[in-house]
C-alpha cells in the first residue's frame, strides 16, 4: 500500500528488511550492544557480513531510544541505522522511547541527506511491544516529522507477517480518509 501526504510518500509492504533493494537506508532493530541476534538484526548482519559489526563495535553500547549510523556494507542499501527499542514491560516509560528510536532515525537520516528509510516494526519481536500500540507511535512519529524533512521523501514500513502488514494499513488508511 501507498499514500502520499503533498510530495512524501509512505509505503507498506510484506517483505525482508534485508533484501530492500530501492532504499538509501535500512533500520535495525538492533540490541544494545549492536550485535547479530535473531531477527532483524540477525537477517542484516547476516547479510551485510562481518564488516558492519567491526564498524558497530566500537559505537555501542547504545542505550533505549538511541540510534546510530553505519554503512551498509554488503547490503543493498548505503546505510544502515541502528536503533535500540524499549524491551516492553522493562524500558519505561516505553512509548517515549520508541517515539525516540523512529524521532533519532529520522533525524540521522536527515543529517546524512538521505531520501529513503525501510523501518521494520521496532521492539515488536523478541522486545514484546504490542504490534498495534507500536505501529501507531511508528506511523504518528512519522507523520509530525514530515514538515521538517529536507532530504526525505520516502518512507516504506517492511512488515514480516501478514498480519502486521493489515494493521499498518488499517492505521494508514485512517489517515488517508
Ligand atoms: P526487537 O528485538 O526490537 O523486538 P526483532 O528483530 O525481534 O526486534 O523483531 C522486530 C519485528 O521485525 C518483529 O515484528 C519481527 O517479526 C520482524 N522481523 C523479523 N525478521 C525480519 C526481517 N528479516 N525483515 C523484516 N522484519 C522482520
Amino acid at each position: 500500500m501507498e499514500i502520499r501526504i503533498g510530495k512524501f510518500l509512505i509505503e507498506t509492504e510484506r517483505g525482508d528488511i534485508a533484501n530492500q533493494q530501492d532504499m538509501d537506508a535500512v533500520v535495525n532493530a538492533a540490541n544494545a550492544a549492536l550485535t547479530t541476534g535473531g531477527g532483524v538484526a540477525g537477517a542484516l548482519h547476516t547479510a551485510a557480513g562481518p564488516g558492519l559489526y567491526k564498524e558497530c563495535k566500537p559505537l555501542a553500547p547504545i542505550k533505549p531510544g538511541e540510534a546510530v549510523i553505519t554503512g551498509g556494507h554488503n547490503l543493498p542499501n548505503k546505510f544502515v541505522i541502528h536503533c535500540l527499542g524499549p524491551v516492553y514491560g522493562r524500558d519505561e516509560p516505553a512509548a517515549d522511547f520508541l517515539e525516540n528510536c523512529y524521532k533519532r532515525a529520522l533525524e540521522l537520516a536527515e543529517e546524512n541527506k538521505i531520501r529513503s528509510v525501510a523501518f521494520p516494526a521496532i521492539s515488536t519481536g523478541i522486545f514484546g511491544y504490542p504490534l498495534k500500540e507500536a505501529a501507531q507511535i511508528a506511523v504518528e512519529t512519522v507523520l509530525n516529522a514530515i514538515p521538517a524533512f529536507k532530504h526525505l521523501q520516502k518512507i516504506k514500513f517492511v512488515l514480516f507477517s501478514e498480519e502486521d502488514l493489515r494493521v499498518y494499513n488499517e492505521m494508514l488508511s485512517e489517515i488517508k480518509k
